[in-house]
């Protein structure tokens, strides 16, 4: 293996002190930023995630709330449980997790989020001016891939922005809350962007794109779907894809990503495994925008005080 394997974990721990130190300096004026998931059903994936998420919330010293609805919730229901959140002071940032059920509109559970409060950036109000490069919250995922760009670069001696202003960033996945707001993203800093889906990989143009990249994303959701052979020579690799395989020999799960990471190691320059890369610091990012969230509440209180309302 030839390139460097980036460690989420040590990147995410950077940043976890970094909240836990905005929190602490918050709570010297007697604030406490609070995040609150909201659930709906017993989909495994979205419960770990929810526990994973509690835990980090205690370490780093914000308060914590989970509203945990059943399967068959009514879609009114949902939409009351959010304006509970969105009404309740101790919490700063609410993040609805996905799936929601099929009787349960997410756009509509969406539009009834607090923006102010909407740390994911679903909100119709913050997709827009996320689009439009003036993000109110950088959704976590992309924030974390991001942050992988910005620091790696930045570790190696070289200015991130100037770097992406010459870059061919292509992006396999256009999701809502992970390809597309990296589009954005990638805009915003001057990137010659690609944006692949299925319709790519059915043309037969999905591996000449990404072999044109010099900084690839890649979050489609498919084990291993690219290896080293699909990938430019020194390319900056990040991989999204959290998968699990069954192992034929063992019997047990385990997690890969979208890339073959041996083989994509062996030309890149540097590669984020799964898990340990992108996974650890999208976490710390949540957490830091509810820190975020609450650091915007207080200063509007505060210019509503000095307006004497
Ligand atoms: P998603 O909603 O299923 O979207 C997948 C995207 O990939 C779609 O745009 C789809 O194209 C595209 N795609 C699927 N197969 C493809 C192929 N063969 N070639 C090119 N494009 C293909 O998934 P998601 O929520 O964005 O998540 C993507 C992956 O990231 C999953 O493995 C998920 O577990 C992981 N994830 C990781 C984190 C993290 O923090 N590390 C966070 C969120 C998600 P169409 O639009 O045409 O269908």
């Amino acid at each position: 293996m030839t390139a460097t394997s980036i460690d989420g974990n040590a990147y995410a721990a950077d940043l976890e002190r970094e909240v836990a130190a905005d929190v602490a300096a918050l709570a010297e004026k007697d604030i406490r930023p609070g995040l609150a998931t909201v659930i709906a059903g017993d989909d495994y994936a979205s419960r770990t995630y929810q526990r994973r998420l509690q835990q980090l919330a205690e370490k780093v010293g914000c308060h914590y709330v989970c509203e945990a609805l059943p399967a068959d919730v009514l879609e009114a229901d949902a939409i009351a449980a959010v304006g509970k959140l969105d009404a309740d002071p101790r919490v700063s940032g609410i993040l609805v997790l996905r799936p929601l059920p099929p009787q349960v509109s997410e756009v509509a559970v969406y539009r009834a989020l607090d923006p102010g409060k909407d740390i994911e950036s679903v909100h119709p109000v913050n997709t827009g001016l996320l689009a439009l490069g003036r993000p109110r919250f950088v959704p976590s995922t992309p924030a974390a891939v991001f942050h992988i760009v910005d620091r790696f670069y930045r570790d190696s001696d070289r200015d991130p922005k100037t770097v992406l202003a010459r870059s061919v960033m292509t992006f396999v996945g256009r999701s809502d809350n992970v390809g597309k707001p990296m589009v954005f993203m990638a805009l915003a800093r001057n990137a010659t962007v690609v944006s692949c889906d299925v319709h790519t990989y059915k043309a037969g143009k999905l591996y000449d794109l990404t072999a044109q990249a010099d900084v690839l994303v890649s979050a489609a959701g498919v084990p291993r779907l690219l290896s080293g052979e699909h990938v430019k020579p020194g390319v900056l690799a990040i991989d999204v894809g959290i998968n699990p395989v069954d192992d034929p020999v063992t019997g047990r799960t385990h997690l890969v990503g979208d890339l073959d990471f041996e083989s994509v190691a062996e030309r890149a320059e540097a590669v984020t495994p799964v898990p340990g890369g992108v996974g650890p610091i999208t976490d710390a990012w949540l957490l830091r925008n509810t820190v975020r969230a609450a650091q915007m509440a207080a200063a509007a209180e505060a210019a509503r005080g000095n307006l004497g309302f």
